[in-house]
């Protein structure tokens, strides 16, 4: 499994899920902390190639990442932020791409947070090609923190021989 990674540090928690909202849907996942979010750093969720990176309706700015198969696929959306990145570069799972814009007159009012979406496979409307961040983020690390550890491999056998030869000495006895 390629590595996965929460858009936000570790403090974060989700605002606003993937569901019905004021009367429509919410096609993304909300995200804010304690304090404020204005100017928190935002992560590349898997390694990809940004193809958007600017100004974008609803959204202020926004950045959207293409994720090749091998970083696990999918496009990902990050809303109300300020990107750090271009259209074309190459980041990686876990990477900081952008910090959320303070200026809350670009999310229509609401305070600085950042809009998550998961998409199917390319940018997709809203419909049933745009995942539920939740599941999709599930076991996902935090970024700066390293993803646990692969299991331990088997350890090796005790020192066979001298137990058989223990054994045979046994016998013998
Ligand atoms: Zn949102």
């Amino acid at each position: 499994m390629p590595p996965r990674f929460l858009p936000v540090a570790r403090g974060f928690y989700v605002t606003s899920p993937f569901a019905a909202r004021w009367g429509t849907f919410h096609w993304g996942q909300d995200f804010g902390r304690d304090g404020g979010s204005g100017g928190h750093p935002i992560y590349a969720a898997q390694g990809g190639r940004v193809t958007m990176a600017g100004p974008a309706s609803g959204f202020g700015q926004w950045i959207c990442i293409d994720h090749p198969t091998a970083d696990g696929s999918g496009l990902t959306v990050y809303g109300h932020i300020l990107p750090e990145v271009r259209v074309g570069e190459r980041v990686e799972a876990g990477q900081r791409i952008g910090r959320i814009n303070p200026d809350s007159n670009t999310n229509g009012g609401v305070a600085p947070h950042l809009h998550f979406e998961v998409h199917k496979a390319v940018w997709s409307p809203p419909g049933p090609d745009r995942l539920d961040p939740g599941p999709w983020l599930q076991g996902a690390s935090w970024p700066g923190e390293a993803p646990p550890p692969p299991p331990a491999p088997a350890a090796p056998p005790r020192d066979i021989w001298r137990l058989i030869h223990e054994q045979v000495i046994g016998l013998l006895r």
